[in-house]
């Protein structure tokens, strides 16, 4: 009889095995989400720094061709100026075009040349950024294949508990292990042991009768909770 408990025992230590790998399985899954969030948040912010970049680029285009516009304005104005016959008020209009124009054209000349330059300070400013940015995902990237490497070994570990668990099981006569898979639909902890004359699963007393059966080494079960109870005495 004593055969039988210690058969159970070797049973449930294999199932709590499996319980704490699961367990410790869900946490690195949770994880490894956690270092895919982590990426995906990288990716954006680089993304985001290379369109803030992309739109100073475009301001300063948007400038120099606005410099070179009115440039366009006013060589057009000055050449009809020049050499038209044109009546009075428009060449009146024409020069005071050609005079707002090139009060203006310096302006935006300069600020074309400021954003150029402002372009070409961030391009160096971005080639640094991606080089960090890039480290950064590659630390993470490895965060995560660490995880998953992890992740493989301990299912490895759980299949091979899963079998060990077999055998052991096939080792149990049928009706006690009938109880035992009823009793682990219901509670984490199928096997306990008596302390103090009660039950450490349900904490309730235990027959004396029950307590010299279990003295005895024999498999025997909580009148309360049904869990199969020992003593540690008895192994
Ligand atoms: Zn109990």
């Amino acid at each position: 009889m004593k055969a039988h408990l210690l058969k159970l025992l070797a049973l449930g230590e294999l199932d709590a095995a499996i319980l704490e790998a699961q367990r410790r399985l869900k946490a690195l899954e949770g994880e490894v989400a956690l270092v895919e969030r982590r990426i995906a948040a990288e990716k954006d912010a680089f993304a985001k720094r290379v369109e803030e970049h992309k739109a100073l680029r475009a301001r300063a285009t948007e400038k120099a061709l606005e410099a070179d516009e009115i440039d366009e304005k006013i060589r057009t104005y000055q050449h009809k100026l020049d050499h038209d016959i044109i009546p009075y008020k428009e060449m009146e209009y024409l020069k005071e075009q050609v005079e707002f124009l090139r009060s203006r054209i310096d302006e935006v000349e300069e600020e074309a040349i400021r954003l150029m330059e402002e372009a070409e300070v961030d391009a160096e400013k971005l080639k640094e950024d991606e080089a960090a940015h890039m480290e950064r995902l590659a630390k993470l990237e490895g965060e995560k294949n660490e995880l998953l490497g992890k992740i493989s070994g301990l299912k490895a570990e759980i299949e091979e508990f899963r079998q060990k668990r077999e055998a052991a099981a096939e080792e149990i006569p049928a009706h006690l292990r009938s109880h035992y898979e009823r009793l682990r639909e219901m509670y984490p902890d199928p096997i306990v042991r008596i302390v103090h004359g009660t039950c450490s699963g349900c904490h309730l007393n235990v027959s004396q009768t029950t307590v010299d059966r279990a003295r005895d080494g024999e498999v025997v079960t909580c009148d309360n909770c049904s869990r199969f109870l020992y003593l540690e005495s008895a192994l």
